[in-house]
């Protein structure tokens, strides 16, 4: 069978290696693992099946269509789920038994007979039932099945910013607050760098994204194993004379004879263009930088003459090949890797499990 034009790869044993490390570094907090966004563009089902393997106990989602994708697919785990529209149908959630995050009184009253997670905005001031009207919610709550009260930080990726002190003063305040109304929940608070930095945020469970897929959010941290590689091949090869240009604008002349390679892949398959002129790949064994501008569906790289059609051209992948990682993506165009690899699930990239 003819190559994949591109591929991306997943290595299942790197999820079941890093969630086994850091579960081991949370316990005996329970660990769950966020799949939303398809897995961080891994795959949700996959990576939730590895994850479970490697100590995970639960999985957070942001859609409830994904966590009944994963019900749909057998996992019978604790799922949580914490991010839908004003008037949607809960009642599938109930039957599937997902638990659900709730902010609001009005969403109490939404979710019906569902398991809920109490979530108090501590200071990202995005979702999260503000610290005004939390004392109202957790009177509410009063007869609900409440699991636990959870919040979110703003700043855990930069250890020692104040933020994170502060939120998590004032989480200590809204436990106090759900305690005299009578409830006795248990408490989440961690996300990957949270877990990676302070263990004295674990509480009773962290929900770890990120550093699952092996991507460390905290610099020069905690050794993990990047999951995800791309791929594809050389399509043809040829010599390009001194003086001429390359892609669209021209933005790249020759400056000697040298020889280019057509590779398969363009912003539509995820190779972001922004990265034109910024960006080299693997070839042969080495790093070869890719000249113009990145095109929908092709790239050209400049490559040595004995390169021919059907060469494998790794994008990115864990580095240990000397291949460029997500992260290195990431930092050449000002964004973050979760962005590149959530990025990655796209009709056309045939996606390959190791
Ligand atoms: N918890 C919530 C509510 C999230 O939205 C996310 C992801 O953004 C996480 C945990 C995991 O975060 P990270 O990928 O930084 O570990």
């Amino acid at each position: 069978m003819a190559e994949p034009r591109a591929e991306v790869l997943v290595d299942l044993d790197a999820v079941r290696s890093n969630v086994a490390r850091l579960a081991a570094l949370a316990g005996p907090a329970e660990t769950m693992v966020v799949v939303k966004a398809d897995g961080y563009g891994h795959g949700a089902v996959p990576v939730a099946e590895a994850a479970l393997q490697g100590g995970a106990t639960w999985l957070g989602t942001a859609a409830l269509s994904e966590a009944l994708d994963l019900r749909e697919a057998g996992i019978s785990a604790p799922i949580l789920c914490w991010l839908d529209p004003v008037g949607t149908d809960y009642r599938p959630a109930v039957e599937a038994g997902i638990d659900l995050s709730v902010s609001s009184v009005e969403q109490l009253r939404a979710v019906g007979d569902a398991r809920v997670h109490l979530k108090i905005d501590t200071g990202l001031s995005r979702g999260g039932c503000p610290q005004s009207r939390w004392p109202e919610l957790v009177r509410a709550a009063a007869d609900s099945d409440v699991h636990a009260i959870w919040s979110h930080l703003a700043c855990a990726d930069e250890p020692g910013h104040p933020s994170v002190d502060a939120q998590a003063k004032r989480f200590a305040v809204a436990y106090e607050e759900a305690l005299a109304a009578g409830l006795s929940p248990r408490r989440h608070l961690a996300n990957s760098a949270a877990t990676l930095t302070r263990p004295d945020l674990h509480f009773d469970m962290v929900r770890v994204g990120i550093a699952t897929y092996g991507l460390n959010p905290v610099p020069g941290g905690e050794k993990l194993l990047p999951a995800m590689a791309f791929r594809s091949s050389v399509v043809s090869v040829k010599p390009l004379p001194a003086g001429e240009s390359v892609s669209y604008g021209h933005s790249w002349t020759a400056a000697g004879d040298t020889w280019v390679a057509l590779v398969p892949v363009g912003y539509a398959d995820g190779v972001p263009r922004l990265l034109s002129n910024r960006m080299s790949v693997l070839l042969g064994g080495e790093r070869r930088p890719v000249r113009g501008r990145v095109c929908m569906d092709q790239i050209v790289v400049e490559c040595p003459p004995d390169t021919r059609p059907g060469d494998e051209v790794v994008l990115f992948g864990p580095g240990t090949r000397g291949e460029p990682t997500a992260t290195e993506w990431a930092d050449a165009i000002g964004t973050i890797d979760y962005e590149i690899v959530t990025g990655m699930y796209r009709p056309r990239v045939t996606r390959t499990y190791l």
